[in-house]
């Protein structure tokens, strides 16, 4: 059932009509009900606005696949960005990779350069204050 809100500019009262369907509506004259005047603006109602940015921490899985999938680099690091608000994010390359969407860096190209990394502190065996601080080696 269409709901229409408007203003009535004869009283300035605000006032929300129902009609029975669109046609109904495209049919009738709204007329204030405080002081049938007919002079009444149409008011945008309020469940029309959007919030101008998505809310990622309510999205379903399957939303955020399609953000991902959509391959815009800059809305899956906004969407990254606010999920890590809601968890503790402790991992460095999280927020890292989160930092590089954001400016709207290739999504593959932080990959690349994040396995990159991984393979250089794996490689890299001279560093002596990493090696002592394993302990757990055996
Ligand atoms: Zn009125």
């Amino acid at each position: 059932m269409p709901v229409y809100e408007y203003r009535c500019n004869s009283c300035g009262r605000d006032s929300a009509l129902y009609y029975k369907s669109y046609r109904d509506y495209d049919a009738a004259t709204p007329a204030c009900p405080h002081c049938g005047s007919t002079d009444l603006t149409r008011r945008i109602s309020t469940v029309a606005i959007q919030r101008p940015g998505r809310d990622y921490s309510k999205m379903s899985s399957d939303d955020m696949l399609s953000v991902m999938e959509s391959g815009d680099s800059r809305q899956l690091g906004e969407m990254m960005h606010q999920l890590g608000q809601d968890e503790v994010v402790n991992d460095p390359a999280f927020s890292e990779v989160t930092k590089r969407l954001r400016r709207g860096d290739d999504p593959d190209r932080i990959e690349r350069d994040l396995s990159a990394q991984d393979s250089d502190s794996t490689g890299a065996s001279g560093g002596s204050a990493s090696a002592a601080a394993d302990t757990s080696s055996t």
